[in-house]
């Protein structure tokens, strides 16, 4: 209920402001967390902006803290920061580098935690479990920060990581917001789809992610949003990017780059099925499926003709298969 969840923002406050302050006042804090951001190129502004900050390599140095400011357990492990296990209490972040995340009105909701080397056995990412503020499923990473600029520019763009929107926006692309890595759900649509009607979806450069994000992309489509995408180089990922690039050349690489979705997913998939029938049925039917779930009618209709074009196939063919999908969900 409304108490308990103040409580858990209270913890997290706290926490957040610890974080941060143990990056920049410790030595430990600023040979490892702040040196680590400084590599990855952000600047300090940029690490006070989103609030990064640094966990101790000690098993429960925050939850001593914690406690000593009288923060109750019960609310330091609600919030999964503190791990209590056979009496002994132990600090979930231990040795990461830290990433709070916002609601939309500037509260913590929980945390992101990066190991420091990717070599370890230990998730790369660690989040705060599920709680009753913690809902991952309806969280988009920067909107608080964003939310101006996608109402600004009416337009949204969707990358997978942190770093990513953290990389951006100090290039100065401010409306960009993360799914985290998670597969995309309604709920964070509904986030965007309030403030704009255009997302433009922004894949890591490996061909792998591009096939497995695409499914979810319907999902956009059926709010009624547009959706263009865009791929970066191979190996490369929008903070990679970003950082290697001035705002200008960013800005004109997202504007040459991005592509109507159904008609990129058309494209990526006929060039899949090589002349093969059957995976040219398949991939017929696959497209159909995205351009079924589009609201508007004169829209589908537009984009039956184009993939005609695209796909080397009749309007016709296309028409009945998207009657007959039609059918099947009625
Ligand atoms: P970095 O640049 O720091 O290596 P990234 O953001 O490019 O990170 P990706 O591997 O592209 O990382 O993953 C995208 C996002 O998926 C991450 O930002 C994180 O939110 C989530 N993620 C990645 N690995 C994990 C993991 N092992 N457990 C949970 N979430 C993860
Ligand atoms: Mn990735
Ligand atoms: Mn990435
Ligand atoms: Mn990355």
């Amino acid at each position: 209920e409304a108490n308990e969840r103040e409580s858990l923002y209270l913890v997290n406050e706290f926490a957040n402001e610890y974080f941060q302050k143990v990056m920049l006042k410790t030595d430990q804090g600023q040979a490892i967390g702040l040196s680590y951001f400084k590599e990855r190129g952000f600047t300090n502004e940029t690490i006070k902006t989103f609030n990064l900050g640094y966990s101790l390599n000690e098993w429960h140095a925050f939850t001593d803290a914690a406690l000593k400011k009288g923060y109750q357990l019960e609310f330091l492990n609600k919030t999964g920061l503190t791990i209590v296990k056979e009496e002994k209490k132990f600090d979930r972040f231990k040795g990461r580098v830290m990433f709070p995340i916002h609601s939309m009105s500037g509260r913590i909701l929980g945390f992101g935690g990066r190991i420091l080397k990717t070599d370890k056995k230990a998730a790369k990412y660690l989040n705060s479990p599920e709680s009753e503020v913690y809902h991952k499923s309806k969280i988009l990473y920067g909107l608080f920060h964003a939310k101006q600029s996608i109402a600004k520019e009416d337009n949204c763009y969707l990358v997978e990581g942190y770093t990513d929107v953290i990389q951006f926006h100090q290039t100065g692309i401010k409306n960009v917001v993360a799914s985290s890595g998670t597969a995309l759900t309604p709920e964070q649509i509904r986030l965007v789809n309030r403030l704009t009607k255009n997302i433009t979806v922004l894949f890591d450069g490996d061909a792998a992610g591009i096939r497995a994000s695409i499914r979810g992309i319907d999902l956009i489509l059926e709010q009624g949003m547009n959706v263009k995408v865009c791929t970066f180089p191979e190996g490369e990922d929008p903070d990679s990017f970003a950082k290697q690039n001035t705002l200008e050349e960013l800005a004109s690489y997202l504007d040459n780059n991005a592509k109507d979705f159904i008609q990129f997913k058309a494209s990526l998939l006929v060039k899949e099925a090589n002349n093969d029938p059957i995976k040219k049925a398949e991939t017929i039917r696959e497209i159909v499926n995205s351009i079924s779930k589009i609201p508007d009618q004169i829209k589908k209709e537009i984009y039956i003709q184009e993939c005609s074009r695209i796909m080397d196939i009749s309007e016709d063919v296309l028409f009945s298969t998207l009657a007959q999908i039609n059918k099947k969900e009625n």
